[in-house]
């Protein structure tokens, strides 16, 4: 599969580079870091970055990715090689609704379980703990030169979507993929100045949270109103990454966190487990994602708590 993808970059001049909606730490840094490791070992290519530039404006990753992000149109998609990458769903890819008129080559790179079976050429790691590991590893293979800024860009995303190598995806490879990254001069230490140093509001937020959310059995939830977003000036994309705070006590196996999404109108659902898988529940609600860790899209608070009841009885069982 390796072999293919790297025939299709060179026969391509042009290539896109997508992610899914809501960026993450891995979306932003495999999206990134394959552009910027493509633009480095393969002459005159060019490379766009599909997304709006407000996604980046209230997230605090902007101290590490700087875009730019480009809307697609038709003018740009002509000739080019689409590659998605950390996308398991159509529908959440940042500047695609559907394959169904789109005549170029598509390629996925993903870590997430195929929730839709989309693409020409798949790169697809279920086990890796990262986009980002394995386009490391594309690299390493390939014998790429890896830029500081590649490197940086990748090990943000290994960083930020294997808990900081604390999640069960953590593997040797993992690992080696960071010190290879480290190799080839990204900071750690100047990345988790980057990574923690939030906003005063946002620190504030999360005190909110942790003084209100509710714990029935042994879930944790919270649904945070709207008002809240205006209060501590937090974006919905910023909000929406707080279902870890829900996790930190011990008697918590399972957290439910959702903020409302004014752009899209709708209540986005961050979902977590300690114990059972939750994926499934996720998918109920227009979601899905990891086995311990997926999302999911509601109507509000009546959905909000149909979901909460599913997660008890799963947690009762
Ligand atoms: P989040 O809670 O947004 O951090 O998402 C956790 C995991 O679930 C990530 O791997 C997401 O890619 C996935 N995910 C989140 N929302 C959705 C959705 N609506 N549909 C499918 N997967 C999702």
């Amino acid at each position: 599969m390796i072999k293919q993808f790297l025939e299709e970059i060179k026969n391509h001049k042009k290539i896109i580079l997508y992610r899914h909606q809501k960026p993450d730490g891995d979306a932003f840094g495999s999206q990134f870091g394959l552009g910027e490791l493509i633009k480095d070992n393969f002459k005159n290519k060019e490379i766009l970055f599909s997304g709006e530039e407000e996604e980046l404006k209230g997230n605090y990753l902007n101290k590490i990715f700087k875009g730019p992000l480009k809307k697609i149109d038709d003018n740009d998609l002509k000739d080019a090689l689409l590659i998605i990458l950390d996308t398991a769903n159509i529908e959440r890819i940042e500047g695609i609704d559907s394959f169904d008129n789109v005549k170029n080559k598509v390629i996925k790179i993903d870590h997430h379980a195929t929730a839709e079976d989309y693409g020409d050429i798949k790169i697809i790691h279920e086990k890796y703990s990262s986009t980002s590991e394995i386009i490391s590893e594309i690299a390493e293979k390939s014998k790429w030169n890896i830029s500081k800024k590649s490197a940086e860009y990748l090990l943000t995303g290994l960083i930020t979507d294997s808990g900081r190598f604390m999640f069960s995806s953590v593997s040797e490879n993992t690992l080696h993929q960071a010190s290879i990254l480290v190799k080839n001069n990204a900071k750690t230490s100047k990345l988790s100045g980057m990574l923690n140093d939030r906003d005063i509001n946002f620190v504030r937020l999360q005190g909110k949270i942790l003084s209100s959310f509710k714990v029935n059995k042994s879930v944790a939830s919270y649904m945070m109103p709207k008002h809240l977003h205006k209060k501590f000036g937090v974006s919905y994309s910023t909000a929406s990454s707080m279902v870890f705070l829900l996790m930190s006590s011990k008697e918590i196996k399972y957290g439910l966190f959702s903020s409302y999404d004014s752009k899209n109108k709708v209540w986005k659902v961050s979902i977590r487990s300690k114990e059972k898988p939750i994926n499934k529940i996720a998918e109920k609600y227009s979601g899905g994602g990891h086995k311990m860790a997926s999302g999911a899209k509601i109507n509000g608070k009546g959905e909000f708590n149909k979901l909460l009841k599913e997660l008890v009885n799963l947690s009762s069982k």
